[in-house]
């Protein structure tokens, strides 16, 4: 990220304060295509359009604040998965990025599986009809009501992620007369973030079993003695929002080498491999994500090589997006409230949501872009915060941006690059009301979760 001040300068600013931003575009008018779905386009009249609709129509059927999602581009990144991976591989969908009913169909239309973390993740995709066998259960706590229900549904993969759950899953298959495919998730002792990867200090975290010690080969011997599991693979999920492959390739060298060890001890040589998610996407035009046929080249030439190297049949490959897949395809809009200048600092953009509905920059200083999309301005650029309505501080949902100085209450905001872990962490902070997903394709749009209302709210209060 490069920290560089803009020549020109923001109004009443000669020096410009600290914040993570570069020069502001020539013109703020331009949308970045990397960073904004793929049918969004700014009309003739300057008013911006997705999916055919534009924004101000859109505001007036559904309110804001609110998350349209682009359809078309959803199902396109979908394919583009599927294509780039082939029929050697399975691409799972990682619902807890974003997950609904229609969410769901598109995936099923589109040929691509689903990873659920949750009973309630699990529901939504039953509910919804994805096949069973296409759907693979995650988490490092899962509870035996979610194991049950799984096992039961029949679902195609568990993926243990401590000994006790080895013991517990292969106690409720027995008890339904099931068994139960599952693959070992380890820690291969790599985390990855944005644009590095740690190859230290990597067995500290809640997730997986580690390589290191032993502990994976280990349980590697506990599932093959119980006849309700039969193990299919080793699966390993690195981080989030990366951009490096480095940190696959260690990954996947240390995975295939605990599969060359299992077939040197148990004479047996497991059928997949699955290196998870976390490939990036472009928040801000700073960020250059990896193509899905890059990444599945990238990942497909690590597996043969290390297999080739121990002498085994390659694996079953399968992949795990969901920021890749549903985080581009939307954006939240947004209307201005107050505009606050504060004297050679910045000005602050009060926006009618907030971190109830984008919690990442307040969680983890994720770096978003914003524009003004219900008009064109040609007024110089200030450098502007824009935060929420809530009753923190650190209540921010773009930290450094530049819009245009002319912006006043009434005024429409966009935030692209949304459709991933904002509307799924979502809460009620201040009684807020979660806003509606809208799905927008081809002149149409509808909501795909609706508006929370003040009665859902009541509802829950039982008084
Ligand atoms: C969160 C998660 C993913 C998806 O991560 P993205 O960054 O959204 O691609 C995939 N696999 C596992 C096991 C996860 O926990």
């Amino acid at each position: 990220m490069s920290r560089s001040a803009h020549p020109a300068g923001p109004r009443h600013a000669d020096v410009l304060p600290e914040g993570h931003y570069t020069a502001p575009p020539a013109d703020l008018n331009d949308l970045d295509p990397r960073v904004w779905a793929r049918t969004v386009r700014r009309d003739a009249d300057g008013v911006v359009t997705v999916g055919g609709m534009s924004v101000a129509e859109l505001k007036e059927e559904f309110g804001t604040p609110a998350y349209f999602l682009d359809e078309d581009d959803f199902r396109a990144r979908c394919r583009a998965w599927k294509d780039a991976f082939g029929e050697d591989a399975d691409v799972f969908y990682a619902g807890k990025a974003f997950l609904s009913r229609a969410v769901v169909r598109w995936l099923h239309e589109e040929g691509l599986n689903l990873d659920v973390c949750s009973g309630g993740e699990l529901a939504t995709a039953l509910a919804a009809g994805m096949p069973a066998e296409r759907i693979a259960l995650h988490g490092n706590n899962k509870s035996e009501g979610e194991i049950r229900r799984a096992v039961e549904a029949g679902v195609g993969r568990i993926v243990l992620d401590s000994f006790q759950e080895i013991a517990r899953v292969a106690h409720i298959a027995e008890q339904l007369g099931k068994r139960q495919p599952v693959q070992i998730r380890v820690t291969v002792g790599v985390e990855a973030h944005t644009h590095e990867f740690i190859a230290t200090a990597h067995e500290d975290q809640k997730f997986g079993i580690a390589l290191a010690d032993g502990q994976a080969a280990e349980a590697v011997r506990r599932v093959l003695k119980l006849d309700a599991l039969e193990l299919t693979g080793i699966h390993s999920h690195i981080g989030s929002q990366i951009f490096d492959m480095a940190g696959f390739e260690v990954s996947a060298r240390r995975v295939v080498q605990l599969l060359a060890d299992v077939r040197e001890e148990h004479g047996v040589e497991l059928p997949e491999i699955d290196l998870g998610g976390g490939l990036g996407i472009a928040y801000t035009s700073d960020d250059d994500p990896r193509e899905p046929h890059e990444i599945a080249k990238a990942l497909g030439e690590i597996v043969r090589h290390e297999c080739e190297a121990a002498g085994l049949r390659v694996p079953r490959l399968s992949v795990e997006p969901g920021r890749a897949i549903v985080g581009p395809t939307a954006f939240t809009l947004y209307e201005v409230g107050t505009v606050k200048e504060l004297e050679g600092l910045r000005t602050y953009v009060s926006v009618d949501g907030g971190m109830s509905d984008n919690i990442r920059t307040a969680l983890y200083d994720a770096e978003y872009s914003v524009a003004l999309v219900s008009r064109t301005s040609d007024a110089a650029p200030m450098l502007s915060r824009v935060v929420g309505k809530h009753c923190e501080s650190g209540d921010i949902v773009v930290r450094d941006a530049f819009l245009p100085s002319d912006l006043a209450p009434g005024d429409l905001l966009a935030v692209p690059a949304t459709g991933a872990y904002c509307r799924s962490m979502a809460s009620n902070y201040n009684h807020a009301l979660r806003p509606p997903v809208v799905a927008v394709s081809q002149g149409e749009a509808r909501a795909i979760v609706r508006r929370e209302t003040e009665e859902d709210l009541l509802r829950l209060d039982v008084g």
